[in-house]
């Protein structure tokens, strides 16, 4: 698999671009910013962007979504649970002082068990509420890997101070979702640098029991 992560941004969301290696079929997961550097890429690996999965509607990781749809044809996908949050987009431009992307056209709401494939890629959907209500992760089970958006990060989890966050449900989405996962499954947060399934279930002081 192709997998390629850029930090976009000034909160400088992790961006994955995904490919499969033969088909060239590929998939983007929280375009935030930056679209012209993500399709600088895509285009680098000859990739055709089917798939743009976003993990949250904070605008860090959403912002760049409807300018790479416009490039890529590709569709958008959020789980609807997040709407009163896109529906809150220029207010969340108005508070980190970033551009309102303007108007979002969602195109699939995916829920948990679905796969998202691009080519021989597929991701499963695992619905991670906590952060905000409509949170989810990708898992790519024979890549080992996890898009975890902003639900966990090396030594820490995600924010729940946030309208739509609540703590019980965060540790609920981790304890039932995420630590269920292999400890050999490579991490990739939202923000800041990789980590695994098994640092975390040893070292992150919000998941010990
Ligand atoms: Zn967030």
């Amino acid at each position: 698999m192709i997998h390629e992560i850029i930090a976009v941004g000034p909160l400088q969301c992790n961006c994955s671009i995904v490919g499969d290696e033969k088909s060239h079929e590929a998939m983007v997961i929280d375009p935030g910013a930056d679209v012209s550097e993500i399709l600088a890429i895509v285009a680098r690996h000859g990739l055709q962007v089917k798939q743009i999965v976003v993990t949250h509607a904070h605008l860090d990781h959403i912002g760049g979504a409807m300018e790479l749809k416009k490039a890529t044809g590709a569709p958008i996908l959020l789980n609807e649970n997040d709407a009163a949050l896109v529906a809150m987009l220029p207010m969340q431009a108005n508070w980190l002082g970033m551009r309102d992307p303007g108007k979002l056209v969602i195109d699939g709401s995916p829920r948990s068990g679905d796969k998202v494939k691009a080519g021989s890629l597929s991701g499963e959907i695992l619905l991670t509420p906590g952060h905000t209500e409509g949170s989810l992760c990708l898992y790519f089970e024979p890549e080992k890997k996890l898009i975890a958006g902003d639900t966990l990060f090396a030594g820490s989890i995600g924010r729940t101070d946030l309208p739509g966050g609540s703590y019980e449900k965060i540790l609920h989405s981790l304890h039932s979702k995420v630590l269920e996962l292999p400890d050999d499954v490579i991490v990739v947060p939202g923000h800041g640098p990789l980590t695994s399934i098994g640092e975390e279930r040893e070292e992150n002081p919000y998941l010990q029991k």
